[in-house]
């Protein structure tokens, strides 16, 4: 549960605080209900923002209340029609070890591994990262055959996701990211170039990579990065911005230094949330399942183990790059 609202970063021992709950059992269940045991934890940058008492686009977590988290879990009990004791589901269960879902919860779905899948990714490249990245790149971006395209927060799970797409739309790619590692992974996903942004001449290398100027700038991180990119935007431009991690610990987040480039290069620059797309979810994860079982897609998770206790420590990874692909936790196993 949320114990105390972080002015920074998240403060381990701190910011959360582990609840014992009742171990539940069938008899615990109504009609239409179904125990689950959660099995992974997704963790997520925008969890951060949730920990903050502002106006957003959804609640603040209250002090007290579980941290709100989607999770992949097991039914192990069942009063229900839909959920059959041993069949898994995704749902937003928030970081607990068993939850309670209900029939007519809509945002609780049963889990199909689909052919070249794994349960994993419903948390990743078929869940709320691989439908940002193709929302943001498709119908924010507006991504056509042709265009530079360029990444930052790459190797991440939503930006390995948005390279990948591009490259399968015609695109030429850049994938920008804080690791060698990540920049040789980045190449072998098929990004054109890739660079590391912690280099120490990373500003001149960002200056002759894109020397024919950008079209489509897909931002999972603002702060300078994404003010050197307005400064190679291309005429017409499109900015798709999707996040902003290295503002996100910030008492005072920043905005770009170069937004007058946005009036003379005619950017038009634009930020979006994933859950105004739910009716246009089953139609975009057909086509991620169809890239993921053709092999057109490839992905990676970073799943840390050790139970409920270590999401406190390991959603502050996020922020500091640990990650490669989508991060999890993972709470009971397989
Ligand atoms: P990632 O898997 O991309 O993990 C975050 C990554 O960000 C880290 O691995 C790290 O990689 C990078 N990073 C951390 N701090 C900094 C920094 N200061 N500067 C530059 N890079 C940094 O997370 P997600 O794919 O889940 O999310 C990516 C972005 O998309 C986030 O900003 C998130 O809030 C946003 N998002 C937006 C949604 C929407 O609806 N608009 C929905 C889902 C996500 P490295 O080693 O390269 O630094």
């Amino acid at each position: 549960v949320l114990a105390e609202r972080p002015k920074a970063d998240v403060q381990p021992g701190k910011t959360f605080q582990m609840q014992p709950q009742k171990k539940l059992n069938k008899d615990d269940l109504k009609e239409g209900q179904a125990l689950v045991e959660i099995i992974y934890l997704s963790l997520d940058p925008a969890m951060r923002g949730w920990l903050n008492d502002t106006r957003s686009y959804v609640p603040p977590v209250p002090i007290g209340g579980v941290m709100r988290g989607a999770v992949i879990a097991r039914v192990v009990a069942s009063k229900s029609s839909k959920y059959e004791v041993g069949c898994h589901v995704y749902a937003a269960c928030g970081w607990r070890e068993q939850a309670v879902v209900e029939d007519k919860d809509g945002d609780v779905q049963r889990l199909d591994v689909p052919k070249g899948g794994r349960l994993t990714d419903a948390l990743g490249v078929l869940g709320m990262t691989g439908l940002t990245a193709y929302f943001g790149l498709i119908d924010v971006g507006k991504v056509k055959s042709g265009d530079f395209v360029v990444v930052s927060g790459a190797a991440g799970a939503t930006g390995s996701v948005v390279c990948q797409i591009a490259k399968l739309k015609g695109a030429t790619v850049l994938g920008l990211a804080g690791s060698d590692d990540k920049v040789e992974w980045l190449r072998d996903l098929g990004c054109d170039d890739a660079l590391n942004y912690k280099d120490a001449d990373f500003a001149t290398k960002f200056r002759t990579s894109t020397k024919g100027f950008i079209d489509v700038f897909f931002d999972n991180v603002g702060g300078d990065i994404l003010d050197l990119a307005l400064s190679r935007a291309k005429p017409h431009s499109r900015f798709v911005i999707c996040g902003a991690i290295s503002q996100y610990n910030s008492t005072e987040p920043k905005g770009p230094k170069n937004y007058l480039m946005i009036i003379s290069m005619r950017i038009r620059m634009e930020g979006f949330i994933v859950f105004d797309y739910k009716d246009q979810y089953p139609a975009a994860r057909q086509e991620l399942s169809n890239w993921l079982a053709e092999g057109k897609i490839q992905r990676k998770e970073t799943i840390v183990k050790g139970g409920l206790g270590v999401a406190e420590r390991a959603l502050l990874g996020l922020y500091e790059g640990t990650n490669t692909g989508k991060l999890l936790v993972e709470v009971q196993s397989e």
